[in-house]
């Protein structure tokens, strides 16, 4: 309650897109939240009692839906949109992204990440995860600061010293276990160790027993190659995925594992037995690097959680979460010869309430009375999204990113009529060109 007595906001003649189990879709409805959390979702037109000492927005026919959650990413590389493209992904790493990588300061790195949470947040992306080594404390503040939700974590990679693991598996739970629940909640955090290929696995149980310890979901990169896996069958003579599993890594943990590109029967059948592990599925980074296309459907079939992610600008090239749900529907139906796979609705879910729950956020995903209020709008005046009849259809199959008008989190604006309320746009545009440009002169 404020104190001018308004109780709470009513955004009433709206279609809904729910995600709930029960009526998924609300075709013409209104729905009530205060103080960041939904109170209630109805049909039809809310009652004069019932927008009394209420603030009430017109949608005016607007489409609401969650807001989407972004599950793998490294915001920090953002100025390296477009830097290298289509060169086989050894040399692009390492004659392309390490180096810029090794001269970007703390200056370069934030406005890359203001760049990024502004692209999200202008196409609908709500919740985001940030798996990265730099400045991270910076980011949560600006988290704090600016409004999204974020699930943030100090990737290690351990191909060093043991004393220097430490040092490194020291700083991440500080990171986690001080920002883990500020923000009022809109922060929390994991562990990660960055892939099986740059982690012995002393180091991963070490980082496993921390977490354990401090109660963090672990995130990593999982089979996102053909030659890591070959690699790591030539060293432990195992998939890495077989490897975690025998080594009891997985055993009643909460994991998300970005890519799982090769996968076999063997692998698949580790996930079905472990509904503790979900996977993060980024097709458009999979397809730029030529990773391949994860078996999506086979993990559908299983009942598998798979929930969205973009990667970085770097393998992309943007962070999109509708295109990304486009191309996760579309790629599959192609890779399986089946126009039944990932129908509309599971492409939804998969960017929206599979994600929450892969994050481990059962308090977002879903427009529903008791979920904190972070929510979509989207204005269907347009011709692309003509005739307007078929707004699930449309989402995945018509929709752009740039066609979300209103952005909410925790029921604070954060995008009003396209125009960003926490970020200046302007000022981000020019600023990744000046620390773009100032990074590759330190290159030369
Ligand atoms: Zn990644």
């Amino acid at each position: 309650m404020d104190v001018g007595g308004v109780m709470g906001t009513i955004v009433k003649n709206v279609s809904i897109v729910t995600g709930q189990e029960e009526a998924p879709f609300i075709r013409h409805g209104y729905f009530k939240f205060a103080d960041g959390v939904i109170v209630s979702v109805a049909e039809g037109t809310p009652s004069p009692e019932e927008i009394d000492r209420v603030e009430v927005i017109d949608g005016k026919g607007k489409w609401v839906m969650p807001g989407m959650i972004n599950t793998h990413g490294h915001l920090g590389m953002s100025l390296l949109r477009g830097h290298s493209d289509d060169l086989p992904l050894q040399s692009w790493l390492s004659e392309k992204m390490w180096p810029f990588e090794g001269k970007m300061d703390r200056e370069a790195v934030h406005h890359a990440r203001q760049l990024a949470m502004a692209e999200m947040i202008k196409s609908g992306t709500t919740t985001f995860l940030e798996m990265y080594h730099l400045y991270m404390d910076d980011l949560a503040e600006a988290v704090v600061e600016q409004g999204p939700r974020a699930v943030l974590m100090r990737s290690m990679i351990g191909l060093c010293s043991e004393s220097e693991q430490r040092e490194k598996l020291k700083e991440a739970v500080t990171f986690a276990t001080t920002w883990n629940g500020d923000g009022n909640g809109r922060i929390t955090t994991m562990m990660a160790p960055h892939a099986p290929y740059t982690c012995p696995p002393s180091f991963i149980e070490m980082i496993v027993d921390e977490a354990d310890r401090i109660d963090l979901p672990l995130h990593t990169h999982m089979a996102e190659t053909q030659r890591e896996v070959e690699e790591h069958r030539k060293t432990y003579g195992v998939h890495p995925l077989v490897h975690f599993e025998q080594l009891g890594f997985l055993k009643d943990r909460h994991w998300l594992l970005a890519h799982c590109v090769h996968l076999g029967e063997e692998e698949l059948d580790i996930l079905e037995q472990h509904p503790c592990v979900h996977v993060s599925h980024n097709p458009m980074s999979n397809l730029k690097l030529g990773s391949g296309i994860a078996n999506v459907q086979s993990m559908l079939e299983r009942g598998i959680n798979i929930c969205l992610g973009t990667d970085s600008v770097a393998s992309n090239n943007h962070l999109d979460l509708v295109e990304e749900m486009r191309i996760a529907a579309l790629l599959q139906k192609g890779a399986v010869l089946d126009p039944t796979a990932v129908p509309a609705e599971t492409a939804i879910a998969m960017a929206t309430k599979n994600g929450a729950k892969a994050l481990r956020l059962p308090q977002v995903g879903t427009i529903e009375a008791g979920k904190r209020a972070d929510f979509i709008m989207i204005d269907p005046q347009c011709l692309h999204l003509q005739p307007h009849e078929h707004v699930m259809s449309h989402l995945v199959y018509a929709l752009k990113g740039s066609d979300v008008q209103d952005v909410f989190v925790e029921g604070a604006p954060l995008m009003l009529n396209k125009e960003l309320k926490t970020f200046d746009e302007e000022k981000l545009q020019f600023e990744a060109n000046a620390h773009y440009q100032r990074i590759c002169e330190k290159l030369k």
